[in-house]
């Protein structure tokens, strides 16, 4: 696609997009005076569906009305609302409906898969994972090292970029693999990148992996909903991802979790139990010994907050009706015209971090401006501009296509040059 820097290119792109319309059930925050701010943060937090408040107001309803019989007597049976989720959670991330639940947050459910997943032996222990990986997936496999009685410093393996350079190298995994793949276990792997943005190859991550052995779990809280992760066919062995993010279920809201298929029946592994994966048929007989349920729900540990998933509900209806192939193609137009103008800023102290090629990235790039420091990005700010700084001197920004349009996206890099 060929690009202009006009704000009436901008504006024609968006007469010309098909979902445009979709901006208009959000509701986009504005300053004090009622200006709506450039929301470039839907990578951190998404804003809010219209259409959420109602899919809430329902289980508040019927709540008041049917107290603890609402978990069958309500219009949305609480007893088995996480399975109105399950669907299209598993189209967005690729997987069938069996390898997917909605659960937990996802710093947790990490843990309750290492629980299965991460079985080290004397020999075969250690855990790899990207040099920048996302803070608290760093913290889980260091605890999970620990708790299992080996050194961190020791038996955690960091993939890096090399020297000079930012983003990641699958030569590089395949070196480490080709190195210490005996002695490793587990690979966890941002499928997208927090802080670059860079999307890497989930299913050659699998297959070099697999190849020594090693168990593949990928953290998808930068992708679901970003990008299409094809996690079935990719054969990675489990995910999870937040759903606060790119799929705009509001604060703290829950996780999902992928477990392959190829486990879905393996009474076997090791896991943590609670009534919610007992099977459906038994769990309240109450007496019964333990019968694991299959797939992923064979994970759940506890009834689940009905009003978080009502969020999640909401927007996954949403997602349902445009579709992920819809979102992606605007997605990839939207993100060019940002790469592009942000290319046109004469300056050479700005440069682009995140991968060129459309199919390396999801809709975030990372801005990297030398010898910036925080007041940029307050500066930003002032403008109602939101974005995220991460230090030491990278904006990232995220133009979500559900709701940000290529007008915002001028309007943003023409702030941002005149700020420079
Ligand atoms: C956002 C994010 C988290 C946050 O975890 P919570 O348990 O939901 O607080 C963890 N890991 C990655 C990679 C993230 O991007």
């Amino acid at each position: 696609m060929t690009y202009q820097n006009s704000l009436e290119f901008a504006k024609q792109l968006d007469r010309d997009d098909p979902i445009s319309y979709l901006r208009k059930e959000f509701h986009i925050p504005t300053d004090k005076e009622g200006n709506e701010w450039l929301y470039f943060t839907g990578n951190s937090l998404g804003l809010q569906p219209k259409i959420t408040k109602k899919y809430i107001k329902q289980e508040l309803d019927d709540w008041a009305k049917f107290g603890v019989e609402g978990h069958f007597e309500a219009k949305n049976p609480w007893i088995s609302y996480h399975e109105f989720l399950t669907d299209t959670m598993a189209k967005i991330v690729g997987a069938k409906p069996i390898e997917v639940v909605v659960m937990n947050t996802l710093t947790t459910n990490l843990h309750l898969l290492m629980v299965s997943f991460y079985q080290p032996t004397k020999t075969k222990y250690k855990i790899v994972i990207e040099s920048d990986a996302f803070p608290s997936d760093r913290y889980a496999v260091q605890s999970q090292l620990a708790f299992h009685g080996f050194d961190p410093d020791q038996a955690l393996i960091e993939w890096k970029p090399r020297q000079g350079e930012v983003l990641l190298q699958l030569e590089d995994l395949e070196a480490i693999l080709d190195a210490q793949g005996d002695e490793i276990a587990l690979l966890l792997i941002g499928g997208v990148n927090y802080y670059t943005g860079q999307y890497l190859d989930i299913k050659k991550i699998a297959d070099l992996g697999h190849a020594k052995d090693c168990i593949v779990g990928i953290d998808l809280a930068h992708g679901a909903g970003n990008i299409q992760p094809n996690l079935h066919d990719s054969s990675v062995d489990f995910a999870a991802w937040c759903t606060y993010k790119y799929l705009n279920s509001g604060p703290g809201s829950l996780s999902g979790l992928f477990v392959h298929e190829k486990h879905a029946y393996r009474k076997d592994l090791p896991r943590f139990a609670g009534w919610w994966n007992h099977n459906k048929e038994t769990r309240f007989n109450m007496r019964q010994p333990f019968d694991v349920m299959s797939g992923a729900e064979g994970w759940q540990l506890s009834n689940p907050p009905i009003l978080s998933m009502a969020a999640i509900r909401a927007s996954l209806d949403m997602f349902e009706k445009v579709g992920m192939d819809v979102l992606l193609e605007k997605s990839k137009k939207l993100t060019g015209f940002f790469e592009y103008l942000v290319n046109q800023i004469a300056s050479d102290s700005i440069k682009i971090i995140t991968p060129s090629n459309p199919n390396e990235r999801g809709c975030q790039l990372s801005v990297q401006v030398a010898n910036a420091d925080k007041n940029l990005h307050k500066k930003l700010t002032e403008n109602n501009i939101i974005t995220d700084w991460r230090e030491p001197d990278v904006i990232r920004c995220a133009p979500v296509p559900m709701y940000t349009s290529f007008e915002d996206v001028y309007r943003m890099v023409n702030v941002l040059e005149s700020l420079l």
